[in-house]
C-alpha cells in the first residue's frame, strides 16, 4: 500500500467487540416486514448508530404493500419507514449504499433470539441478512470519516424496509440513488465460503385468481365451475414453462381454495415465482401467461384474474460492474482475502440498482449462511474483516490511489 491505511483498518478491528454485541441487540429486536413497529425500532436505532458520522437524515413513509387474501381480496399490509443519509452530495466522487432492515422472520416466528454458538458463531433472526451488514457499513463509513480524505467522496446511504418482500416501496429511493452516485456498495450476507456474487437472476411474483361458480356437489354438481380444477390446468401449464428458456424457472409455491368437500369450489388462488436470466424472458413469460390464462377462461363460467409483476430484473455482468469486482478484488488481496465472484439465481435491491443502471457489488456484508432459517449463523470475525474491505476501498477512492473514472 503507498500510502498507509493501517491505523484505519486497525481501527475497524477495534470496534468488533462492541459492535458484536449492537450485532446482537439489533438481531433481538423482530423486524419481519410486515411488522412496521419493529422495523422502524431497527430504524430508529440505525439511526441513532450513524449519528455521529453527521450526515443529513430522513425518515421516509412508503405506501403498503398489496397481497392478495384468502378470499382473493387485495390486502394493504402496512411497512416501516426508510432511512435515508446524505453525507457530501457535491463531492466530486459519489457513493451509495444499502441495506435493508427487515426479515423473513415475522412478529409470530419462533424464531426471535440471537445468541453465540461459540467465539466465532452468531446465530439469530438476521444477524447475516442483513443486520451484520448494517454494521459492516457503519465501520466502513465511520473508517472513512475520520479519514484526512473523506472530503474526495461523498455518500447516500439508504436503509429500506422491505427488501424480503421485493423492494417494491422502497424502489424510488433506489432510483434516485442510482440517478445521482457513480455505484453502488449494497451489504447483503457474502456466500457462506466468503465469496461475492457477479450476476443475478432476475424474479418476478405473481398471483392469478380463478373463480368458478358455487354447488352442491351431491344436487347439482352441473351447476358447479370447480375452480381448483381449473387451478389445476393453470398450476400444469405454468409448470411446463420449465425448460423452455435458458435459465428460466417457474415456481408455483403457493394454492388455496375450498372448503367442505360436498361444495363445488368457486374460488382457487395461486401464487408463483419467476426467476430470470435476461431482460427478454420477462416479455416471454408474460406472452406464455397471457396464453395459459385466455385458454383457461375459454371455458364457460370461469374467470381468471392475475396480479404482480416482475419487481427484480436480472442483473448482467457490464464492463462497469467487472471494473468494480476488480477493485474489491484488489482491496481484498491487500487485505489477504482471495475473494472470487460468481453468479447466483437469487435477488436483492443489487438486481434494481442495476436495472437502473448503477454498476454495483451487493453482497458486501458479513460472512454467513442458512439464512431464511432458525439456523441462519455469521461469523464475528467476518465483521471487521467486510468492514476493512469496504473502508479500503473508500479509502484508496478517497485518497486518489485509485480512480473510478
Ligand atoms: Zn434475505
Amino acid at each position: 500500500m503507498p500510502l498507509d491505511y493501517r491505523p484505519h483498518l486497525d481501527w475497524i478491528r477495534a470496534q468488533v467487540p462492541a459492535q458484536r454485541d449492537e450485532l446482537l441487540r439489533l438481531s433481538n429486536i423482530n423486524s419481519g416486514s410486515y411488522h412496521a413497529a419493529g422495523v422502524n425500532r431497527v430504524a430508529e436505532r440505525v439511526e441513532q448508530l450513524f449519528a455521529p458520522l453527521g450526515a443529513a437524515a430522513e425518515r421516509l413513509e412508503l405506501p403498503a404493500h398489496r397481497v392478495t387474501g384468502e378470499r382473493g381480496e387485495v390486502l394493504e399490509r402496512p411497512i416501516g419507514r426508510a432511512l435515508r443519509l446524505r453525507q457530501r452530495p457535491d463531492a466530486p466522487l459519489r457513493i451509495f449504499l444499502a441495506g435493508h432492515l427487515d426479515t423473513v422472520f415475522g412478529e409470530k416466528h419462533a424464531f426471535q433470539a440471537a445468541r453465540a454458538l461459540d467465539d466465532d458463531t452468531l446465530n439469530g433472526p438476521g444477524v447475516a441478512d442483513l443486520k451484520g451488514g448494517l454494521l459492516v457499513m457503519l465501520l466502513a463509513l465511520s473508517a472513512l470519516e475520520r479519514s484526512p480524505w473523506k472530503d474526495r467522496i461523498g455518500w447516500e446511504v439508504v436503509f429500506n424496509p422491505d427488501e424480503e418482500i421485493g423492494s417494491e416501496g422502497s424502489a424510488p429511493l433506489f432510483r434516485q440513488g442510482a440517478a445521482r452516485n457513480a455505484f453502488g456498495l449494497v451489504f447483503e450476507p457474502s456466500f457462506p465460503d466468503g465469496n461475492l456474487a457477479s450476476a443475478r437472476k432476475g424474479s418476478g411474483n405473481f398471483d392469478v385468481i380463478v373463480r368458478g361458480r358455487a354447488a352442491h356437489a351431491g344436487r347439482d354438481p352441473h351447476l358447479g365451475r370447480n375452480a381448483i380444477r381449473a387451478a389445476a390446468d393453470v398450476v400444469a401449464a405454468l409448470d411446463a414453462l420449465n425448460g423452455r428458456r435458458h435459465d428460466l424457472t417457474v415456481n408455483v409455491g403457493y394454492v388455496h381454495g375450498g372448503g367442505p368437500t360436498n361444495i363445488v369450489p368457486d374460488l382457487c388462488i395461486v401464487k408463483f415465482n419467476v426467476r430470470t436470466a435476461i431482460a427478454d424472458d420477462e416479455r416471454w413469460l408474460l406472452g406464455e401467461l397471457d396464453r395459459i390464462l385466455a385458454a383457461a377462461q375459454q371455458r364457460e363460467g370461469y374467470r381468471l384474474e392475475v396480479r404482480g409483476s416482475f419487481t427484480r430484473g436480472p442483473k448482467v455482468m457490464t464492463p462497469a460492474i467487472d471494473k468494480l469486482a476488480g477493485l474489491i478484488g484488489d482491496c481484498g488481496r491487500q487485505l489477504g482475502l482471495a475473494l472470487e465472484f460468481r453468479p447466483t439465481g437469487g435477488c436483492c435491491d443489487g438486481n434494481n440498482l442495476a436495472a437502473a443502471g448503477l454498476p454495483n457489488i451487493d453482497n458486501l456484508g458479513v460472512v454467513g449462511g442458512e439464512i431464511h432459517s432458525d439456523r441462519e449463523f455469521m461469523r464475528v470475525s467476518s465483521l471487521g474483516e467486510r468492514a476493512q474491505l469496504s473502508a479500503l476501498l473508500l479509502l484508496r477512492l478517497a485518497s486518489g490511489e485509485l480512480t473510478w473514472n
